[in-house]
């Protein structure tokens, strides 16, 4: 399970991880948060409510090209995750998380991201909780039957774009080879055409960094040193 919080996130920030996913006959389930109504990149919209039916569309076709088995777009506005209502928004995840059962979850982590959007932060904090949670009895007892996912994953990166404040990420353990996805990744990316500046304004970076995602396993069920790793599944059973 991935939990984001914009259409596109789940191509530019996950999408060689979800792919490769796909590949290995893995089940994912993408959660985007928001419709991305606030990007300044807007298309030809004219009004927010229409970028956001078109952003909609892209992040199904965005999902479609990573073979992402089920993704769903919530109903949060773009800009504002940091206002929700912490334990409402949360029990929602813990609510999917219990339904889909997932063995492993990935999200931004607490430096929100290359671009350190709050809303990345916010996706983050509340998916941290949620992961935690959905295991736990004596959380939302009426909500579903506990699960307890095995793993949860940040995504973390080595590099930073340049000309943007950085972020203060975290160290990976992590440190995927998706080469072999790699051009369905841009494929993803080139589905959301109201983003096409930004892929534009990144192509640099991923052109130099874009054979690899990191990822900082963030708690697992069993105690275990940090390890470094090059599959984000290495020692569950499939
Ligand atoms: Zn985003």
């Amino acid at each position: 399970m991935c939990v984001v919080a914009h259409p596109d996130d789940e191509c530019f920030a996950f999408g060689g991880a979800l792919a490769l996913a796909a590949d290995r006959g893995i089940e994912t389930y993408v959660i985007c948060l928001t419709d991305g109504q606030a990007a300044s990149n807007r298309g030809d919209a004219t009004t927010a409510a229409a970028l956001g039916a078109m952003r909609r569309e892209e992040f199904r076709r965005s999902c479609e090209v990573l073979g992402v088995t089920q993704h769903e777009l919530m109903d949060y506005h773009d800009g504002r995750l940091e206002f929700v209502e912490f334990p409402v928004a949360a029990e929602q995840l813990v609510e999917r998380m219990r339904r889909f059962k997932p063995d492993m979850v990935m999200t931004f982590g607490g430096d929100g991201g290359l671009n350190t959007h709050a809303d990345h932060m916010m996706a983050s904090m509340l998916t941290t909780a949620a992961f935690h949670w959905a295991g736990q009895e004596k959380r939302y007892p009426d909500v579903g039957v506990p699960h307890k996912a095995q793993r949860l994953y940040y995504v973390t990166a080595n590099a930073h774009i340049p000309n943007r404040p950085p972020p203060m990420m975290m160290p990976w353990t992590v440190t995927l080879d998706i080469r072999s996805v790699r051009e369905r990744k841009t494929e993803a990316f080139r589905q959301h055409v109201s983003q096409a500046p930004l892929m534009e304004r990144t192509k640099e970076f991923f052109e130099r960094y874009g054979a690899e995602e990191f990822y900082a396993l963030a708690a697992a069920a069993d105690p275990q040193p940090a390890r470094q790793e090059t599959d984000l599944f290495a020692g569950l059973a499939e």
